[in-house]
């Protein structure tokens, strides 16, 4: 998978994924949109997560906001990593979360534990760090109480209300921040591909839970970047405080992103990519397509990396 724009950063990626990762991050901005009804909420409960917050940086005002948790997250998105594995390896037998392989490029990154004859449990620590991604709009305007009735397939008649459930609206914006500690220039291709075709979160994602990740975007550096929360509140002040007819739209968004947040990058050897180029990135990203052989290279460096973590256990 070509793609010009990280090609040519190559020299900053790792060659392969090790046991002693140097301290290098690619930190990715994500801008995640409902597209229908989502449900983001812990097993059996019938409430959004939310937590209060403050709204922004240039207020004192607290708001309470609705949550995608980052385990919810990152099981959706290894999941949808897997998928794309399996689609070209077929025999490739790694399920979660009981059957993981350890050998797999998805192995490699997400990280799992595992016992190996002679070496006992082996364990991969997860190099994709994730966080909490948080509304951008207060919960009361992105959370609504739907209540859900049965109907009796004899009579037709409704029956009794099965409840009340609280879904997210359809186009709300999420922020997410998400670092991949010392990838492979082909590792965060691989991420940012199956970013942009995983499309379904939340419970119950069968009905509902369409969202669509958009790239807002890219630093290397040698530090975690960007906090979720604090670019959650650059775009409230930005785009929703003060204004008449506040209004959330990826162009904006992309916009601040560029003016305001990139300006807290700190580390060192940085390279931020400019929003043409984020947009560039995304639009290659979205054309490209994952071939075997492409793969097949990727394998070779995680059941390596498998080999010597393996090795380590035995000592
Ligand atoms: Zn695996």
């Amino acid at each position: 998978m070509k793609i010009d724009l990280l090609d040519s950063e190559s020299e900053w990626f790792v060659k392969e994924p090790s046991p002693l990762a140097p301290a290098k991050y690619a930190t990715i901005g994500v801008l995640r949109r409902t597209l229908d009804y989502a449900a983001f909420r812990t097993e059996a409960d019938k409430y959004t997560n939310s937590v209060a917050t403050p709204a922004g940086r240039k207020t004192h005002d607290v708001i309470e906001r609705a949550l995608i948790l980052a385990s919810k997250q990152k099981a959706v998105e290894r999941r949808q990593q897997n998928k794309l594995v399996r689609d070209l390896y077929p025999d490739n037998e790694c399920y979660l979360k009981d059957y993981l392989c350890l050998e797999c490029p998805v192995c490699a990154l997400n990280g799992g534990i595992k016992a190996v004859k002679g070496a006992g449990d082996v364990s991969i620590k997860s190099r994709i760090l994730y966080q909490t991604a948080f509304s951008v709009l207060p919960f009361d305007q992105v959370v609504e109480s739907i209540t859900f009735n049965a109907v009796d397939e004899r009579t037709t008649k409704t029956d009794q209300a099965l409840g009340e459930r609280e879904l997210v609206k359809p186009d709300t914006y999420f922020v997410s921040t998400v670092s991949i500690l010392s990838p492979t220039v082909d590792e965060l291709k691989f991420y940012l591909y199956s970013l942009f075709n995983t499309t379904r979160y939340g419970a119950e994602t069968r009905g509902i839970g369409v969202i669509e990740n958009k790239l807002l975007g890219v630093v290397l550096s040698d530090t975690e970047e960007f906090s979720a929360l604090g670019v959650t509140m650059d775009f409230y002040d930005n785009l929703i405080a003060e204004k008449e007819n506040p209004q959330m739209n990826f162009v904006s968004a992309l916009d601040v992103f560029h003016d305001v947040c990139v300006e807290s990058v700190s580390g060192n050897g940085q390279r931020i990519y400019k929003k043409d180029e984020v947009v560039q990135i995304e639009k290659d990203i979205r054309s490209a397509e994952i071939t075997k052989s492409w793969l097949q290279g990727m394998f070779k460096t995680s059941k390596k990396f498998k080999d010597v973590i393996a090795a380590d256990a035995k000592k």
